[in-house]
């Protein structure tokens, strides 16, 4: 059993600054990477309106900054899976990982958010195989190839222009006749001549032999059903928290996000959250490193109470 003063679940922007925040109050924290070490930035290609970098830069690029940061201060990064944790009894709090077991005084939960899926025939079935929730992973692969991209928020716009890098064509079906996208991404999208648009359009299977070639889709107000052949598809339907851990130990609301105080306190004193775990209104990296800053700086008080 390892002790510790701090464990901070998840690499995320915000699992990485509450890291930053507690190495330089000499907590000497420990950070359990997660299945991906930088959370869902380090999948996405283009990020523009971080503050700091004014021509831009990639996820990847902002993680590997982070990381150094954070490890520059004495931060020791984990590359391992917490798979249960014991928070009810208070602090030393219990987490175990697929190699470790660790005590901990204070624990920051900075497990993220997953993309949504469809609930679709097909859509398990073919994943990888046609069925995509990245276009930076699998954007690759459909060079020449005409792709769908489902959804109108922000993502489904920055990853569907990011495929217009290397398909043919990249149509973009979204279950309403007007984006939720922010204004920039669609003055870019609309102006793209590789991207088309089908509105009040929602999929209804993903059919395919070994993998996918076409999806039925159906218009919402005609209720007409039609087939369209394509390579690939690419689902930004929006996110739900990876909050399954805490379910029965930590308060969260109904859609499982966790609750937090103004400290980001949870309703358990000494375990904190921070970052989309938490947050399904803002999930922007600047508001996730925020959150992470304050978590960090109200462990290190919380911690300093407890001694
Ligand atoms: P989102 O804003 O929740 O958008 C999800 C989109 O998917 C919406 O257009 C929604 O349609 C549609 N949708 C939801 N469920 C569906 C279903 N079952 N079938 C078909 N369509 C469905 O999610 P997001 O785009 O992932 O963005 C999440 C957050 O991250 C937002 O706050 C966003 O601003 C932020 N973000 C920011 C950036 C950036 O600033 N560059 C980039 C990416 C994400 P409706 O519109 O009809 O609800």
């Amino acid at each position: 059993m390892k002790k510790e003063k701090v464990v901070v679940v998840g690499s995320g922007p915000a699992g990485l600054t509450a890291a930053l925040y507690t190495a330089r109050a000499n907590l000497d924290p420990v950070v359990i990477s997660g299945n991906q070490l930088g959370g869902q930035i380090s999948i996405t290609w283009e990020v523009e309106n971080y503050p700091g970098f004014p021509e831009g830069t990639t996820g990847p690029e902002l993680v590997e900054l982070m990381q150094n940061h954070a490890e520059r201060f004495g931060a020791r990064i984990v590359v391992d899976e917490v798979t249960e944790v014991a928070l009810t009894k208070g602090s030393p709090f219990r987490l175990k990982t697929h190699t470790e077991e660790y005590e901990s005084q204070a624990v920051i939960l900075c497990t993220g958010a997953s993309p949504k899926r469809l609930g679709v025939p097909g859509e398990e079935e073919f994943i990888g195989k046609g069925v995509s929730f990245c276009a930076t992973c699998d954007g690759f692969f459909f060079r020449d190839k005409e792709v769908v991209v489902v959804g109108g928020g922000d993502s489904a716009i920055e990853e569907g222009l990011f495929l217009t890098k290397f398909a043919q064509g990249v149509q973009i079906i979204h279950r309403r006749d007007e984006l939720r996208a922010n204004e920039r991404l669609k003055d870019r999208a609309f102006s793209n001549k590789k991207i088309s648009f089908i509105w009040d359009t929602v999929v209804e299977e993903i059919v395919g032999n070994g993998k996918v070639e076409a999806l039925q889709v159906r218009n919402v107000k005609t209720n007409d059903l039609r087939q369209m052949d394509i390579d690939g598809v690419f689902i930004f339907i929006g996110h739900y928290p990876n909050s399954d851990l805490y379910k029965g130990q930590l308060e969260m609301d109904e859609v499982g996000y966790l609750i937090v105080d103004e400290k980001q306190m949870t309703s358990v004193p000494g375990v904190f959250a921070a970052g989309e775990i938490h947050d399904p209104r803002y999930r922007q990296i600047a508001t996730s490193v925020g959150q992470g800053c304050a978590a960090g700086m109200m462990a290190e008080r919380w911690v300093e109470e407890q001694e």
